[in-house]
């Protein structure tokens, strides 16, 4: 038996129109769905085609302050709740979430873009963090022990650090709600998920799933708005709140870090990438295009992940650039929502002209678009898949994360050079090493300034793993056993010997 809301079988448009019209469309305050406290709303859009898809309650700076109101009023009792308990509600979420994969899917798709295939990926991704921090929660560890000096014992619990103010970003609208969302509830926090205002559909959908799966009132609340400034403020200001968890940009989370900094609040911010793309002479070099293309390629080049810069041996560039660009050129571009579309459009019209100002620049400093280099005109936000050849070292675009569907391909004669290009970035998330020699990619990650590093593999996120940059990249980890410490304090007990 399934759960989807909406019947699978419905011609498309009909299917698509059921589906928004299952989507809560208000702010969820204290388990309650309410319009916005001065009647405001935004649009959003369908990126393909410009279509608005749904319009939404857009929560006030009150609004903010009142879904806090119930977070509050909710922690005491929340973080009191039993371990087994919020364990059993995010089980039962991930089960619902995994039964609704369609529905969840397509709204991912309306709203963001990506092809369906993708938007199914991410589900089993995203509801992956429902489960893997239902199990978690029963094993959060603290210890006891013995002083050195042999008298007296130490006693170390974690308990939860309080409400907290969750900031998502537009580009995997599912998987960054589960990741904060779900480590959180196994912590015994409550929260203020605030969605990106581009891509709400899902999170909507998703709380209305929670409540579905029994989460208490007050414990997740959301409030989409078309202000985001305008809800982190006065939250941020507010000293009920602990703590602020923010996927996103960097000059954002360095904003958002500041404000934090007046009421000393813990913060996670997985902030902007720059991975670099590292094939060595050595390489399966069929292996690394088929890496390269899902490094670069997932979510139309607009992940934090995504491979920037193809740092590839001067001995194996043309045959790799050669490869690399017929497989991009073979991609077929389109709505999602059409099964044999591969390349979805991106977000909106300003970040295809900032991949296409990057491209161009590039051209103009010497590189060669040995495939694409262009918008698909007409309507939709299409940019041509693209790989760049011969661009030199210094170009703009292998220093700013492109977030498109474009490859720069640059070389480099020795392993140390490769080390140094990779680390010359004041980002330090993913990075991708492709090599036989295990000893090299051992010394490579060694010395390689970066949080993620894959061997030989262009895709490593995975809810069971520490996911986290250096740098300017950001602070914490989100996923692992780390995942659930990110929304934990700890607690130290001095007891003296009866
Ligand atoms: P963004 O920084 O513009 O927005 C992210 C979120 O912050 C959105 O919800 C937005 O509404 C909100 N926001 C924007 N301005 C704000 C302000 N002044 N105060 C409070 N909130 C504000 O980023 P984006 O364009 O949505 O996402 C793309 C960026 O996110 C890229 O840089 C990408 O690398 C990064 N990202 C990082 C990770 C990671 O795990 N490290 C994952 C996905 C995306």
């Amino acid at each position: 038996m399934t759960t989807a809301l909406v019947d699978p079988t419905a011609v498309p448009r009909q299917r698509e129109a059921d589906l928004l019209a299952s989507v809560p469309t208000g702010l969820l305050i204290g388990g309650q769905w309410r319009d916005a406290s001065d009647g405001g709303t935004f649009d959003v859009h369908d990126p393909a085609t410009g279509e608005v898809l749904a319009t939404l309650a857009s929560a006030t700076s009150e609004d903010a302050i009142a879904a806090l109101d119930e977070a509050d009023a909710a922690q005491a009792s929340w973080a009191r709740s039993a371990p087994r308990e919020r364990a059993e509600i995010l089980r039962r979420a991930f089960d619902l979430v995994t039964e609704r994969a369609e529905d969840f899917a397509l709204l991912m798709t309306l709203e963001m873009g990506k092809p369906l295939a993708e938007s199914r990926g991410e589900v089993t991704y995203g509801a992956e963090f429902l489960r893997w921090f239902s199990e978690e929660t029963v094993r959060d560890y603290g210890r006891y022990l013995t002083t050195p000096e042999g008298k007296n014992k130490i006693l170390v619990q974690h308990k939860p650090v309080g409400p907290c103010l969750l900031i998502t970003p537009w580009n995997f609208p599912l998987a960054m709600a589960t990741r904060k969302v779900a480590p959180a509830i196994a912590a015994g926090c409550t929260m203020v998920l605030k969605p990106a205002k581009l891509t709400p559909l899902t999170s909507q959908l998703f709380a209305q799933t929670m409540i579905e799966a029994g989460l208490p009132a007050g414990v997740l609340n959301v409030v989409s708005s078309s202000s985001a400034s305008g809800i982190s403020g006065p939250l941020l200001k507010d000293t009920r709140l602990r703590k602020v968890s923010f996927t996103g940009s960097t000059p954002v989370g360095k904003r958002l870090m500041a404000d934090a900094a007046q009421n000393v609040l813990r913060t996670s911010m997985e902030l902007g990438g720059n991975a670099p793309f590292i094939v060595f002479e050595d390489a399966d070099l069929d292996q690394a295009v088929e890496g390269a293309m899902a490094a670069k390629m997932r979510n139309m080049g607009e992940a934090c992940t995504a491979a920037n810069r193809f740092l590839v041996h001067e001995s194996k560039a043309e045959e790799f650039t050669a490869k690399f660009a017929a497989a991009m050129g073979a991609l077929a571009t389109g709505r999602g929502t059409d099964p044999a579309t591969q390349v979805g459009p991106l977000i909106d019209a300003g970040a295809r002209d900032d991949v296409h100002a990057l491209v161009t620049a590039a051209l103009a400093a010497g590189a060669t678009a040995v495939t694409g280099g262009s918008p698909v005109a007409g309507a939709g936000y299409f940019y041509r898949p693209t790989v760049l050849g011969n661009v030199p070292n210094d170009a703009e675009i292998l220093r700013q994360e492109i977030f498109g569907p474009v490859a720069p391909v640059t070389t480099f004669a020795t392993e140390e050079e490769a080390i140094r290009l990779a680390n010359a970035s004041e980002y330090g998330l993913a990075s991708y090493v492709y090599s036989r020699d295990f000893n090299r990619l051992l010394r490579v990650a060694e010395q390689i300034e970066f949080g993620m590093v894959g061997f030989n593999a262009g895709i490593i996120s995975n809810a069971a793993a520490p996911f986290g940059g250096v740098k300017h990249s950001g602070l914490g980890r989100e996923g692992g056993s780390e995942g659930i410490a990110e929304y934990t304090t700890t607690q130290y007990i001095g007891i003296s010997d009866p």
